[in-house]
């Protein structure tokens, strides 16, 4: 079955950078969503920031197997309503995949729930992406590592939780490393952080980029059905064993939710 995606672009760099408009004249989440469509399994779609609802509605979240999310300048600018809603999709099963910048975003720090802070350089320096897991499914085709000519260099110590997995660990030029791939599961919701996509560099034009992305688009699908947390009361008739009531209580028969 064709794996649904949004590819969330935050779309302001693009319109008011020469450089990065340069390189991606549609945005970079076209770019992102076309490296996504190569593959005949998966059906990639865009949203950015300006639109309503910044392109993210009950509708299109309902409908979305798996976000990607790319923001930078404007994190602050994401309504928390919206951050609420993706936050509630990805506990119900929808995989998120967090691009480069992404870590300082509202919807990564409130899953994470930690700083996620690190320490970055923009000097054009190329980057080493080692390969930490080669069976892993993300970094299939991918050989033993990826490297980037030149890249924005992001350094330890990186104030994530640590990761269910770790898929690749950065080197720099200038002699930093980095988690640049990680993943964790919240909820019944997959989420994997990639680092590579500095926009003022053709990054998400590299082939291997491109094919870990369309990986993790198929790692982070949902699986099984949709968590349904509604912290149902099971009455005392219901119970897989006889029993009775024993001592006082503070709830009603029939009483739902939890309070
Ligand atoms: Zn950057």
């Amino acid at each position: 079955m064709t794996i649904k995606v949004t590819v969330w672009g935050e779309n302001v760099h693009e319109q008011k950078n020469k450089t990065v408009a340069g390189i991606y004249p549609d945005g970079m989440h076209t770019v992102i969503a076309d490296a996504l469509n190569e593959d005949a399994e998966l059906e990639a779609k865009t949203a950015t920031l300006q639109e309503p609802e910044h392109g993210l509605t009950e509708d299109v979240l309902a409908k979305t197997d798996v976000l990607t999310w790319w923001g930078h300048c404007a994190h602050g600018d994401v309504a928390d309503a919206i951050v609420e809603r993706v936050h509630k999709r990805v506990l119900e099963g929808m995989g998120l995949i967090v691009l480069h910048s992404g870590p300082y975003s509202k919807i990564f720090k409130r899953l994470m729930g930690t700083s996620c802070s690190l320490c970055w350089r923009e000097a054009g320096e190329r980057e080493r992406l080692w390969v930490c897991q080669p069976s892993h499914p993300i970094v299939q085709g991918i050989g033993p590592y990826i490297e980037l000519e030149n890249t924005e260099m992001y350094g330890e110590p990186f104030g994530i939780p640590v990761p269910d997995e770790q898929i690749f660990i950065s080197w720099f030029e200038g002699g930093e490393v980095f988690r640049s791939g990680a993943t964790w599961k919240r909820g019944n919701g997959k989420i994997f952080y990639f680092r590579p996509g500095h926009e003022t560099y053709p990054i998400y034009y590299n082939d291997q980029v491109r094919l870990v992305l369309r990986n993790a688009v198929k790692w982070a699908r949902p699986e099984g059905p949709r968590w349904i947390d509604a912290a149902p009361n099971v009455p005392v008739e219901k119970a897989r064993e006889t029993i009775t009531v024993k001592g006082g209580r503070l709830h009603a028969d029939g009483e739902e939710g939890f309070k």
